[in-house]
């Protein structure tokens, strides 16, 4: 078999969920909201299931599901886009990720990253040939240093893979540090992979995708995913906006991976992308008051947090409590003595890079409150 995939490890998200369930934990580790998403959207996936919606949807995606994602991106950020060609329905954002890495990667390329970051990024760019160059973000406020990303790019560079609002930091990239981010990318004419997932969950800073910025739109494919703005990670619906000639090769890599992503749930999701804003705005209302209850009581534990401005997470320095454990191994006695499920951080890195940071960790915030509350009363009867 392939050595790259028979050496890489069980992901984290599998090993800590896997933990939770064997102690009884609360999982504050892997990502995915402990409610369901909006009954409407389900009814609308359960009619359409009775409806003969049940054969091969056209390869791109149902048409009514492309015109609302069209839409989305005039509606919240003034992008006009056609839907007949620059959108492409994938099966979640994690396959739009390694369709547009396909799309523009040619064996010996490199992709510029930014760490800590998304768990799939590296082994899909690796198993296309390409190399990672690596930038860290710096704790404790998650900055960007510029020099260190200029030097990143080079003239093997083919693009940079940016996550914003971002997984597992919480950050949300600042108008100028796009600024920065489009200049390189026009400077060296390379394209943009926007991990975009989490891009209706911010709190109280606005989202900017890149593709808006000044040359961008030519060069940014942004992914967005139905899992995330309607609470239903379970449906794997993802959508690529790009521009046509972009589009067309990353419907090529859909083609040749999944071909067509289930019919009645690109109905549903059409229909949730067509609900007014204040869906939107209490989702992130909601999220954002969770933020606050799980962000307030690790103050009151005596952690110290990073800024989360977006995405489900907030991570936490565990320096006060860690008594000499790395983050993994302080996880790991989480699990077990509190009864309190978490994600290290340094599972975020390059493993073949330089030494990860080992202070911090990770917490899921998409949960209901009095889980949340549970989370913190078994962490101060343990801690
Ligand atoms: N990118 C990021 C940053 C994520 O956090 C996730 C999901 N956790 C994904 C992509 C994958 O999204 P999907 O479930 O739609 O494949
Ligand atoms: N994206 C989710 C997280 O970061 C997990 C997704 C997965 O388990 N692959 O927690």
């Amino acid at each position: 078999p392939n050595r790259y995939l028979s050496e890489l490890p069980t992901t984290i998200f599998t090993i800590m969920s896997q933990l939770a369930v064997k102690h009884d934990a609360v999982n504050l580790g892997q990502g995915f909201p402990d409610t369901e998403g909006p009954a409407e959207l389900i009814e609308v996936a359960a009619a359409a299931l009775k409806d003969n919606r049940n054969q091969y949807a056209p390869l791109t995606g149902l048409p009514e599901l492309r015109q609302a994602v069209a839409a989305s991106n005039m509606r919240f950020y003034g992008l006009d886009i056609d839907p007949a060609t620059e959108v492409v329905v994938t099966s979640g954002a994690t396959e739009a990720l390694a369709a547009c890495l396909m799309a523009v990667i040619e064996p010996g390329d490199e992709v510029v990253l930014i760490e800590p970051l998304y768990d799939t990024y590296l082994p899909a760019l690796k198993l296309l040939g390409a190399t990672a160059k690596c930038v860290r973000l710096q704790p404790p406020h998650w900055s960007l240093p510029e020099n260190e990303l200029r030097a990143a790019f080079g003239p093997k560079t083919k693009a940079i893979l940016l996550n914003s609002p971002m997984n597992p930091a919480g950050k949300v990239f600042s108008e100028q540090e796009l600024h920065l981010i489009a200049d390189l990318v026009r400077e060296h004419d390379v394209y943009a992979i926007c991990d975009e997932v989490y891009e209706h969950l911010t709190f109280h800073v606005k989202h900017v995708p890149l593709m808006t910025l000044p040359g961008m739109r030519e060069r940014c494919m942004r992914i967005g995913s139905a899992g995330k703005s309607f609470s239903l990670t379970g449906w794997k619906v993802g959508y690529v906006t790009a521009p046509a000639a972009l589009a067309s090769v990353i419907a090529k890599a859909h083609q040749v991976m999944v071909f067509a992503t289930a019919p009645n749930l690109q109905r549903a999701v059409a229909h949730g992308l067509n609900m007014d804003d204040t869906y939107f705005q209490q989702l992130s209302a909601d999220l954002e008051g969770r933020r606050d209850l799980l962000r307030n009581g690790l103050h009151d534990l005596g952690f110290s947090t990073l800024p989360a401005d977006g995405s489900y997470f907030i991570v936490a320095d565990i320096s006060r409590h860690a008594a000499g454990r790395n983050d993994v191994e302080f996880a790991r006695w989480l699990v077990e003595h509190a009864g309190v499920a978490t994600i290290p951080v340094s599972a975020f890195y390059d493993p073949n890079g330089p030494e990860a940071p080992q202070n911090l960790i990770r917490f899921a915030f998409c949960k209901q409150p009095h889980v949340l509350e549970e989370a913190l009363k078994r962490m101060r009867a343990a801690l």
